[in-house]
């Protein structure tokens, strides 16, 4: 086996374990591949090996990919997505992970042909580095979204902090999902809210007990062991 396909049979396994100390199915958790850090051929490689579903966080990168392997995969956009870019990538997008102000969901609104699936993105930690919103500003930022009929909330995202404190990764993620539990409570038709996009290359084993559906996994996959 070489390093690409040792590292995704790593991942899944580690996936299943983590699936059956929490009662829970591989087949829930969706492994979304982060190519940031690579190259179209490494993309290339992931999708050979089994991966089919693509994370970019870069408008170059998502395209770059998109071009070279559309129809082959889904494409997550993940990183913070600048207005203007909008037009761009939105109608390649099969999710996008990054809502977090209302100016780019009537951007989105506007220039999308389709209905695009969003997860709004969450700053469960604080942290000013991070973009999202504030968890108290969530469910009167998805009222406001039914105004703008292209625009679908599938769930919440957040990126928790970078730390090896289990205890505090475990808070952050049930933080995410006690409130994506309270916006379903809503039963908001543009809203169902069913999916959590948590979880990265040190972290995902606590969000998937947390209850992740959406795993964004980049160094883990394409980082060599040789
Ligand atoms: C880079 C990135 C990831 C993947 O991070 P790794 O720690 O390399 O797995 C996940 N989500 C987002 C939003 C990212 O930018």
């Amino acid at each position: 086996m070489n390093s690409i396909q040792d590292n995704i049979a790593k991942v899944q396994s580690r996936i299943s374990e983590a699936c059956a100390r929490s009662g829970r199915q591989p087949a829930d958790v969706t492994l979304i591949a982060v190519t940031k850090y690579t190259t179209v051929d490494i993309a290339r490689e992931l999708v050979k090996g089994g991966i089919q579903h693509l994370g970019e966080n870069r408008i170059e990168g998502f395209q770059e990919t998109y071009e070279a392997l559309k129809g082959q995969a889904d494409f997550h956009f993940i990183g913070s997505l600048q207005t203007r870019k909008v037009k761009d990538v939105i109608d390649q997008v099969d999710r996008l992970h990054s809502l977090d102000r209302l100016k780019l969901a009537k951007e989105i609104d506007k220039r999308a042909q389709k209905k695009v699936s969003c997860f709004v993105q969450v700053n469960v930690s604080g942290e000013e580095s991070k973009h999202g919103l504030a968890p108290v500003d969530v469910v009167p930022f998805i009222q406001e979204l039914e105004v703008y009929p292209r625009i679908n909330v599938c769930g919440l995202m957040t990126m928790a902090p970078h730390t090896p404190d289990e205890s505090l990764l475990r808070h952050c993620f049930q933080q995410l999902a006690r409130l994506k539990e309270e916006v379903q409570a809503l039963k908001l038709p543009f809203a169902p809210c069913h999916e959590l996009s948590m979880g990265m290359s040190g972290d995902f084993e606590i969000a998937i007990e947390e209850g992740a559906t959406h795993i964004r996994i980049g160094s883990m996959l394409v980082q060599s062991n040789t």
